[in-house]
């Protein structure tokens, strides 16, 4: 053996810290203990038993996104390997796709789409709005796309597109097809695929769901699947081809060796859902990140998106002359063991609003921790009327012990 035994190897007990860190940034998020259990079992990915939680793991997944006959495909691999699936399984080469373009991951989008070889038009929206359905229409009316991209939303710059609705029946009309990334408002907030028209739906485990990174969902509507069904061409992508997937999530048989614990861990986060019920569950997001936006202003920060599209899933917070965001961040971690994050461009710090992050013990010491360290940097807030207005639009809130 020519490679010698690497030396000073560390055991994970010696590299993670003692105590966990709370994670209330843009994702991953923390898991039920449920999911985490789900997590450490390692079953046959063929089989009876398999076979009976793929089956739950449809059904629940068209409660989650609201479809009666959508066809559900899981992914092994991140949200950004869903969004691919949908992208090349539904974009021809050659055709035209219009990407709406809020941020970060809406362009991802776009990226993907010119990737597989589309016409790719970009409606870029005006920072800090959602993306308005009139003008989508004129760019739909202008360029006649097979498919449309957009976000629910935009976890990068905290902005969230509120005419999905309006855009998805427009876009019916025009026979364009309508991919949706719905990676960290699925299940904390309102999406009605069927209702909408939306075409796919895309979202990974690690944010809206509260499960782990690297297992993600993929919606298709009838129309969708009959376009993948009909397609002559050969995909160029083997892993996220759907019609092979298809043979896994339909036919019981082999595509590649499914995650199986990935599989389990998120047919425990969608339980979870489907036992709390959506309406339950969106209204306790909303309370919580209300009441959370609601302390911070109240402690004299001010947040960085107007409410008309404010995202309620991760908030974003403009820092303040003087504070940087990475001794933050830093201060937070080191000193209160809380993690949030920092930002791809504007000059925010941002925290989340899904899954287990909407408890309210979570709130109360991402709260303190966050106005503390911004004391603790020389940039004083009135961190007692920030945890107050917290502790107060808590308590207004029908569902406050379930928190
Ligand atoms: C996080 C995120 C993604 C990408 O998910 P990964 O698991 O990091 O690939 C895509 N879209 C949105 C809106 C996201 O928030």
């Amino acid at each position: 053996m020519r490679i010698a035994v690497p030396k000073n190897l560390l055991a994970l007990d010696n590299i993670l810290p003692d105590e966990p860190l709370l994670m209330m940034g843009a994702g991953p998020v923390p898991i039920p203990a449920k999911v985490a259990a789900a997590n450490g079992i390692v079953i046959n990915h063929l089989g009876d038993t398999m076979a009976q939680i793929i089956e739950q793991v449809k059904v629940m997944s068209r409660y989650v996104f609201q479809t009666e006959a959508g066809h559900i495909l899981g992914v092994a691999g991140p949200g950004s390997a869903a969004m691919e699936m949908a992208v090349v399984n539904l974009v021809v080469p050659g055709s035209k796709v219009l990407s709406v373009c809020n941020g970060f991951f809406s362009n991802r989008l776009a990226q993907m789409a010119q990737r597989v070889g589309a016409d790719v038009v970009q409606l870029n929206i005006e920072n800090g709005i959602s993306a308005s359905a009139q003008l989508v229409e004129q760019y739909i009316i202008q360029h006649q796309p097979q498919v449309l991209t957009i976000v629910q939303g935009e976890t990068s710059n905290t902005v969230y597109n509120s005419e999905l609705a309006a855009i998805g029946a427009i876009a019916k009309q025009h026979n364009c097809l309508v991919i949706v990334d719905a990676v960290c408002t699925l299940s904390t907030m309102r999406f009605d695929m069927d209702e909408w028209g939306i075409d796919a739906v895309i979202t990974g485990g690690q944010k809206g769901l509260s499960c782990i990174p690297g297992i993600s969902l993929v919606g298709f509507s009838a129309k969708a699947w009959q376009h993948i069904e009909a397609r002559q061409d050969q995909l160029k992508h083997w892993c996220l081809d759907a019609k092979l997937a298809d043979q896994f999530w339909y036919k019981k048989s082999y595509h590649y060796t499914a995650p199986v614990s990935g599989i389990l861990a998120i047919h425990e986060a969608l339980r979870l859902v489907c036992n709390e019920t959506l309406s339950v569950r969106f209204e306790r997001h909303l309370r919580c990140s209300q009441a959370l936006q609601a302390g911070i202003e109240a402690m004299g920060l001010d947040l960085y998106v107007k409410p008309q599209a404010r995202l309620n899933s991760v908030v974003g917070i403009t820092l303040p002359q003087g504070i940087e965001g990475k001794a933050l961040l830093n201060t937070m971690s080191k000193r209160f063991k809380v993690e949030i994050s920092g930002s791809f461009g504007p000059n925010i710090v941002r925290i989340g609003q899904m899954g287990e992050q909407c408890r309210a013990h979570n709130l109360f010491r991402t709260l303190h921790a966050f106005g503390a360290s911004f004391n603790i940097l020389g940039s004083k807030l009135d961190l007692p009327a920030g945890m107050a207005a917290l502790e107060g639009a808590l308590n207004q809130f029908e569902f406050s012990e379930g928190l």
